[in-house]
């Protein structure tokens, strides 16, 4: 369309160039926000529905880029992702997330698993087991109790790096949980050749699944192979009274979303682990 008139390519430059510049100013921004701490890290319960418990959070990165203004990781999170960025903010996350659930859980005496997101960038930095180790020593918090959730699609990609670096992880007692799960298309049967703990049933499934039948054999697929080749499963994006029955009565227990809570700063966290879920 843009040959169709005689200005359309000027103006197509010119929204280019914009969005360079935006890109540009973003980056600078956001390279001060990690030397201005303006990151924090929000924790989203995760429950077990047949013991009506909170067994552990996932650690959610949140942007405080002005007064008030709290920015989402799809904003940020590709942009951090395509500089290198991520790698540091990605070391931090894990530190602060670990620092505060060992905080929270001594304070309130109620064992917690944490899962921290890994981008494909931090699996290529070759002194991640050496972090990890660092930081689960700094912050005296046991490794059996830290999840690395990666996606699908990471694993694929980095297959034979991956089976490395998990497998190191792993011998030091980490968990590691696919996330999006569903969503890459490789057979269940391949990935577990990796030393996988978890599957994470990605919440573009859960969404549909009281209307879409095509969703619900895919859920239902997941839980029942999940339990075949001895792996535990957790679905995220739980929104609803009748979704979380379904996934109950197909024997997935684990579940995370909205119906049990937001991600939270780590004071709500606080008072949502004493208060407990209504
Ligand atoms: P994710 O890892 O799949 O995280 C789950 C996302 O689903 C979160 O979005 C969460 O707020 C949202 N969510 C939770 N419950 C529900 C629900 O019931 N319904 C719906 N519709 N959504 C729900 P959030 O916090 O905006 O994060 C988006 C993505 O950004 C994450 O997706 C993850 O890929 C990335 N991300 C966030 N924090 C980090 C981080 O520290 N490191 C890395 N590498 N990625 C991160
Ligand atoms: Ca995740
Ligand atoms: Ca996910
Ligand atoms: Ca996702």
């Amino acid at each position: 369309a843009k040959y169709d008139h005689g200005n359309g390519y000027c103006f197509f430059s010119e929204e280019m160039n914009k969005n360079a510049t935006r890109q540009l100013e973003l980056e600078e921004q956001l390279r001060h926000a990690l030397i201005d701490q303006q990151f924090e890290v929000y924790f989203q319960p995760q429950f077990d529905w047949s013991r009506q418990k909170l067994t552990g959070v996932e650690a959610l990165v949140r942007w405080n880029r002005a007064q008030g203004e709290v920015v989402p990781p799809e904003m940020f999170i590709p942009v951090v992702e395509s500089t290198g960025q991520i790698v540091a903010l990605g070391e931090w996350v894990l530190r602060q997330a670990c620092l505060q659930i060992q905080q929270l859980q001594c304070q309130l005496n109620v064992p917690l698993q944490l899962s921290v997101n890994l981008s494909g960038r931090q699996f290529d930095d070759l002194s991640l087991i050496y972090k990890v180790k660092k930081i689960l020593q700094e912050t005296n918090f046991p490794p059996e109790q830290l999840e690395l959730e990666i996606t699908e699609t990471i694993l694929m990609e980095n297959a034979d790096s991956a089976r490395k670096t998990l497998g190191q992880l792993s011998q030091q007692g980490i968990r590691l949980a696919i996330d999006d799960f569903g969503t890459g298309y490789s057979s269940l049967n391949y990935l577990n050749t990796f030393p996988v703990d978890r599957l994470k049933i990605d919440k573009s499934f859960l969404v549909n699944v009281m209307h879409d039948d095509n969703h619900a054999a895919i859920v239902a697929t997941i839980i029942s192979m999940a339990d075949t080749l001895g792996l535990s499963v957790i679905a995220e994006g739980v929104e609803t009274m009748e979704q979380v029955s379904f996934l109950s009565d197909l024997g997935c227990q684990a579940m995370q979303g909205f119906i049990f809570s937001e991600p939270l700063p780590r004071e709500e966290l606080e008072e949502f682990v004493q208060k407990g879920w209504p």
